[in-house]
């Protein structure tokens, strides 16, 4: 299998199983990932409107970093000048938008998701929520990347979630995390007469750097 149809298939696979984690419903959200660098680079992007267990291998679809299509016949995702605005601006490697729903409910509620996990440093600190407009739009993919800076993820006001990676699997360990925190702040500030307690910027720079070491050390 060549890189681009390996690429595809695990985009696919990213793809669903944000219907399966119950992420998205029906075909919102949308998925990509860069394959390549500098001029020849190609972005794989789901397609608009097409449900993910719909896709096949010969539903390859790719657009350059101009957003014209290289690869395929169905039209990309409405959300393609979000994708691209991340790859052209980040070291993005993969994007994984949502409409999880409490993060969808946090970002109705305040401009920046408060620290309460150190989870949060996972994302690169407190998660700021993108102003809203339009989906789709440029305003929309310009007011996400303001609200992404120094982070690899943001809420999306009254729509949903974005973040990305160095891989798929990293953009969507993301997402997952942070639709997470957005559920345990909604879950603690709903009980009466008490309000969550949160960590300190002290308190999240010793996780951040923590967390750089984290998981199976590979010695030599
Ligand atoms: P697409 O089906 O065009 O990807 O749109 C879904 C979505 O989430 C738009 O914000
Ligand atoms: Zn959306």
């Amino acid at each position: 299998m060549g890189e681009l149809e390996q690429a595809w298939d695990e985009l696919v696979a990213t793809a669903r199983r944000t219907v399966t984690d119950g992420l998205v419903v029906g075909t919102s959200g949308n998925v990509s990932v860069r394959v390549g660098d500098g001029d020849d680079a190609l972005v794989l992007v789901t397609p608009s409107g097409v449900p993910y267990d719909r896709l096949t291998p010969g539903d390859l679809l790719a657009v350059d970093l101009t957003g014209r299509t290289r690869h395929g016949t169905l039209v990309p995702t409405s959300e393609l000048p979000l994708h691209l605005a991340l790859y052209r601006d980040t070291g993005a490697r993969a994007v994984v938008h949502t409409h999880a729903v409490h993060a969808t409910a946090v970002s109705t509620l305040v401009p920046e998701l408060p620290a309460i996990h150190y989870m949060t440093m996972a994302l690169g600190g407190p998660v700021r929520v993108a102003p809203y407009a339009t989906y789709g739009t440029e305003s929309l993919a310009a007011n996400m990347l303001a609200a992404i800076e120094g982070r690899t993820g943001c809420l999306l006001q009254n729509h949903g979630t974005v973040a990305y990676g160095d891989s798929l699997d990293a953009a969507y360990d993301r997402t997952a995390q942070l639709e997470w925190m957005c559920r345990v702040w909604l879950v603690a500030r709903s009980v009466p007469g008490l309000s969550p307690s949160l960590l300190s910027a002290a308190q999240l720079d010793e996780v951040a750097e923590r967390l750089s070491g984290y998981g199976q050390r590979r010695d030599g």
